[in-house]
Order: C-alpha cells, then structure tokens, then sequence
C-alpha cells in the first residue's frame, strides 16, 4: 500500500480514528469504560475491509469473507475455505500494526505456512513489518487482556 492509500484510509476513517485515540489513557490507553466493543468491532471491520480489499487485489489472491473476532490469544488466522478472521482489538493497535495483520493473513493465500516465501511476500508488501510484529509482542498481551464495559 502506498503512502498515498493509506493516508486515504486514514482521511476516510479520521474522525473515529481520532475519537479513539482521544479516548486514550497512559500506556495504550485502554480505559475500561471508554470503547464499547459493538463500536470497536464496527471500526475494525471496516478498517480490516478497506485494507484488505486493496492489499488482496495487489496480491492477486481472493478471500471469501472476513470474520471479525474475540480471540483470546490470535490477532488473525486464514482458513482453508479462505475466511480471514481478525481480533477486533487490533482496532486498538496503531493502524500500521492492523495494516501489517491483515497483510500478513492474506499472505498465508498464497503461502499456508511460515516459510521463507511467505516471509518473502509480506516482505515485499510491508517492509517493515518486524517494527508492527514487535510492536504486537510489546503491547499485544495488554490489548488482549483489555475487556470494554459492553
Ligand atoms: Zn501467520
């Protein structure tokens, strides 16, 4: 995706995007009360389909649906039917951590494990993807425990 793309998904979603973030308290800002998950999961769909409509064309691979989820310890996974589905917390994550998980689910399309060509692909769209990876390793248990009020 282009700086140019992103910066439309941005535009596009900025005033839930910035409503979110106003929200947010120290560390990541998960204040208890703040975010109901309906609104979240609201968010995370339509940020999780607008990245992934544009990223799979780019890729040339084709999802069936995109499910959005309440995993307790995955961000994402692929299906061999090829339903992609998401965490919705990811929704609370830095967009570039969300772009980086639905890449590399759509990667797993063409590539269903972790071998040197999958890496390979989400290389070549995101090259920068171990910053969002260690971002999810540093944060990723505190979104994962994050429970909203609803
Ligand atoms: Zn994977």
């Amino acid at each position: 995706m282009s700086r140019a793309e992103i910066d439309r998904v941005l535009r596009e979603k900025r005033t839930w995007i910035v409503e979110q973030r106003r929200r947010q308290v120290p560390r990541l800002g998960l204040e208890r009360m703040a975010v109901s998950e309906s609104e979240a999961r609201i968010g995370a769909r339509e940020l999780v389909s607008a990245l992934a409509e544009e990223e799979a064309a780019r890729l040339r691979v084709r999802y069936r649906r995109i499910r959005i989820g309440d995993q307790r310890t995955l961000w994402g996974s692929c299906s061999s039917s090829g339903t992609l589905s998401f965490n919705w917390r990811l929704v609370l994550a830095p967009l570039g951590v969300l772009d980086y998980v639905v890449v590399h689910e759509l990667c797993h399309l063409r590539v269903p494990n972790h071998s040197q060509s999958f890496w390979t692909c989400v290389e070549q769209r995101r090259p920068r993807w171990r910053d969002q990876r260690d971002w999810l390793r540093e944060h990723g248990p505190e979104l994962l425990a994050f429970r909203p009020a609803d």
